[in-house]
């Protein structure tokens, strides 16, 4: 028999992903999203779909009072890391009261199974590479803070509630749906792949390479992408984690590539110039991210199946090129 799962985000681009998987796989699924920057079209019709504040404590209660949940997948947060530098208090207070809100409601219906959507920006400027849960935690930006303290409270709500959370820290997530029926629409889009596959397709504006002089061998920055239906794996195998209790993992391929080198993995797979410049660097932007995924394998045999940038660059790709308007549902 099949779970029964809340998904908030559910309409974004990881959490739709996640979404499609537990659909597909025979799980009830309620989305709660409050459609700023999630798609409707991006949620299967099998799936419920409520559309709310994400921090409304009523609606939540309601939900929760209406369905009986195994567990709950928040992803649902503000997480443009320049915006959180202009905004830090909004950033951080709508990150933590909206997730405060979610677990204090699974809490109050009993739902103890938790899975977080964390983030790489939690590590700052690592002092070595690749990063592992070991790693200092020390965040160099608004949103790195919001999460970390999403993190903390859900701890203390361990000790003292005994709820039981997963926090998947997500290096740069990419990619796309394989079947093609959902992928990345952000706007505004600040992310390396849509924009370098925007910009080649004509459908945006050509690319600006943010710093050339980083200590790398090409002189720009190198991450560690991570293909969505990975990270959606993950989420499942971390749910059967939580039985033995609260644990924090970071989810990488664990290979870096240059922007040159997605520069050029864009170009190979779609058989066209990318268009593009060189600029200054992005404030707030390491010179190198890349994780290793080495605790999250061990523990729940979790292993990426789109290894390969190139793997990873075509899913997306196929997306962009077949929906030009990402889902079509903006003025
Ligand atoms: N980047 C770039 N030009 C752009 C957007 C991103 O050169 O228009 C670089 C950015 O400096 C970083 C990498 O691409 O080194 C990935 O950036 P992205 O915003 O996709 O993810 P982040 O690593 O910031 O989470």
């Amino acid at each position: 028999m099949g779970g029964r799962y809340l998904v908030t985000g559910g309409a974004g681009y990881v959490g739709s992903h996640i979404v499609k998987t537990l659909v597909e796989r025979g799980d009830d699924v309620v989305v709660l999203d409050d459609l700023r920057q999630g798609h409707r079209a991006a949620v299967p019709p099998s799936a419920e779909l409520v559309v709310a504040e994400i921090g409304d404590r009523r609606r939540l209660g309601e939900v929760f009072a209406a369905w009986r949940f195994d567990a709950v997948f928040h992803f649902a947060a503000l997480s443009l890391v320049g915006e959180s530098m202009r905004d830090p208090l909004r950033y951080c207070s709508e990150n933590l009261s909206n997730s405060l809100a979610v677990a204090d409601a699974a809490v109050k219906a009993g739902c103890l199974r938790f899975v977080l959507s964390s983030t790489a920006a939690l590590f700052g400027f690592p002092k070595s590479i690749p990063i592992d849960e070991t790693a200092e935690i020390a965040p160099v930006s608004a949103y790195g803070e919001s999460k970390l303290m999403v993190e903390r409270a859900l701890a203390w709500a361990d000790q003292v509630h005994g709820l039981r959370s997963a926090a998947l820290r997500y290096f740069n997530a990419a990619g796309a749906d394989p079947s093609g029926a959902i992928g990345e629409d952000h706007e505004p889009e600040t992310h390396l792949i849509p924009l370098a596959i925007g910009a080649a397709l004509g459908t945006r504006p050509p690319l600006t390479v943010f710093g050339t002089d980083y200590p790398t061998d090409d002189g720009t920055c190198i991450r560690d992408y991570v293909h969505v239906m990975d990270l959606a794996d993950a989420h499942l195998r971390v749910l059967d984690r939580l039985e033995q209790g609260s644990c924090r993992f970071n989810i990488g391929n664990g290979t870096g590539y240059s922007v040159k080198q997605v520069i050029d993995s864009v170009e190979r797979i779609g058989g066209r110039p990318v268009p593009h410049s060189f600029g200054p660097r992005r404030a707030g932007d390491p010179a190198v991210l890349v994780a290793s995924s080495a605790r999250l394998r061990e523990e729940t045999g979790w292993a990426p199946r789109f290894a390969a940038l190139d793997d990873i660059v075509r899913t997306a790709w196929a997306w962009h090129a077949a929906h030009p308007k990402g889902f079509g549902d903006r003025g």
